[in-house]
């Protein structure tokens, strides 16, 4: 039986897309091995959005000449999409696939076992309307299971070279995903969490149809318990959405929205399609109609030309409107952007000043988010066992709280209601109540 070996770089949507090229794989008789061992083909998804993504992805690709050198190795993802000719350059690399065409993968496998020349199978991932469908009827360890629903991204803001890696906004038919839900439930999955390259705009390349639209399908999905959207941008929180999420039972209290900057200049320079007034209102009213809502965001410190004003409005901004957790990010220059390209790059040090100082905000903030459920009974869904602590499982909350209590194996994937014992970050302490009545007869774990 033919082995493959796959290696994974980067984002969710990468390990998505690993999981559906496995499944190509498994379709076609090979068995899966570890990265580490000897296989007869390395599969490396690689990754593009930094610098350092493509060094490393790099160094993997080398990895895996070096493991076997009789070995296929087949390099595919986003540094595959943008920059082929500098991974065909690698010696030993064999078949190189962008972000389109891994349906062909194994073709070119076959392909390049006859004729044992190198096959450079990117093409123009602009010129792509059409969003290619990749099934992935479940993952490999997973509690929480993924499910995409678009592909690229037309914003092109200054600093990210992903439109260039993906191309431009495809959402995936509907039917489709609606298909792959119920498969995810029929597989024993309780939460899904939706995911893409600019997810929040699902729909905006279709007529009659919309993000809030699938969301309302989605809720009809029997056995789903829980939805999640993985990113929306403030510009992408319209009404109607705040409704669905409003009427829903299985949209979960929270949302993910990417700030990047607070202060209305920097996001100009950014070419982010919001000013701050716009954000703030949508934040108002997302917190009036769902009290309790956990909103994370994503920000980036030391934007080319970010004066020490411009930090201090996204500080401000963000103490203020109370986000209940931040995944700060020091600006780093990619390559190819207009943001490489302009002066006033931020000293390092000053940079790492601001993030540490976003830091712990964030950890200020997100104590005080998980405070407020202190004694509250939520619902829970173990993932994995605590390494810390025998014993002791670790899961989420619907509102994305990081919980610890005392359990046991056959949790793992259940709903279950724990008490917050003790709010904390990055883990609170909870206490096992008991299982939902439609998962299982109720067990008295801590008898
Ligand atoms: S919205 Fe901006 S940051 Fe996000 S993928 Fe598109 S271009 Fe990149």
């Amino acid at each position: 039986m033919a082995s493959v070996a796959f290696h994974t770089l980067g984002c969710k949507v990468n390990h998505y897309e690993t999981e559906a090229i496995w499944q190509l794989f498994q379709q076609n008789g090979y068995e899966k091995k570890d990265f580490e061992s000897i296989a007869d083909v390395y599969v490396i998804n690689t990754c593009t959005v930094t610098n350092t993504g493509d060094k490393k992805s790099r160094q993997i690709i080398r990895r895996a000449v070096r493991k076997n050198p009789d070995a296929v190795i087949c390099v595919t993802g986003c540094y595959a999409q943008t920059s082929p000719a500098e991974i065909m350059d690698i010696p030993g690399v064999d078949i190189v696939v962008g972000t389109q065409d891994r349906t062909r993968m194994l073709e070119y496998i076959d392909q390049f076992n006859r004729d044992r020349s190198p096959i450079n199978a990117v093409g123009n991932i602009m010129k792509a309307r059409v969003y290619e469908e990749l099934d992935v009827p479940a993952f490999t360890d997973r509690t929480r299971a993924s499910l995409k629903i678009q592909e690229g991204c037309n914003n092109f803001c200054t600093f990210c070279i992903i439109p260039w890696a993906r191309g431009l906004m495809r959402s995936r038919d509907p039917k489709d995903v609606i298909k792959q839900a119920h498969q995810l439930v029929g597989a024993g999955y309780k939460e899904i969490v939706l995911t893409g390259i600019h997810t929040g705009g699902y729909g905006e390349d279709m007529k009659d149809y919309s993000l809030a639209k699938l969301l309302v399908e989605l809720e009809e999905v029997p056995g789903l318990k829980r939805i999640r959207i993985s990113s929306i941008e403030a510009s992408q929180i319209t009404d109607e959405v705040i409704e669905v999420v409003n009427n829903s039972n299985k949209i979960v209290r929270h949302l993910h929205i990417p700030l990047q900057s607070g202060s209305d200049t920097v996001l100009k320079r950014m070419r982010r399609k919001y000013t701050m007034e716009f954000f703030a209102e949508r934040l108002d009213r997302l917190k009036e109609a769902l009290p309790g809502l956990a909103v994370t965001s994503d920000v980036i410190v030391g934007f080319p030309g970010e004066t020490e004003e411009e930090f201090q409005e996204t500080f401000d901004f963000i103490a203020s409107h109370k986000f209940s957790e931040l995944h700060v990010f020091p600006y780093s220059k990619r390559t190819g952007t207009p943001a490489a390209r302009m002066e006033d790059q931020v000293d390092e040090d000053v940079k790492n000043e601001r993030v540490h100082k976003l830091i712990e905000l964030s950890t200020q903030l997100a104590k005080e988010y998980a405070s407020q459920f202190e004694g509250e009974v939520l619902e829970v869904i173990p993932e994995d066992r605590d390494d810390q602590e025998a014993g002791y499982y670790i899961g989420y909350t619907d509102n994305y709280l990081k919980v610890k209590f005392f359990s046991n194996e056959d949790m793992i994937g259940k709903l279950v209601r724990v008490k917050i014992a003790k709010a904390g970050y990055p883990v609170n302490v909870g206490e096992f109540v008991r299982v939902m009545e439609d998962e299982m007869h109720e067990i008295a774990v801590n008898s």
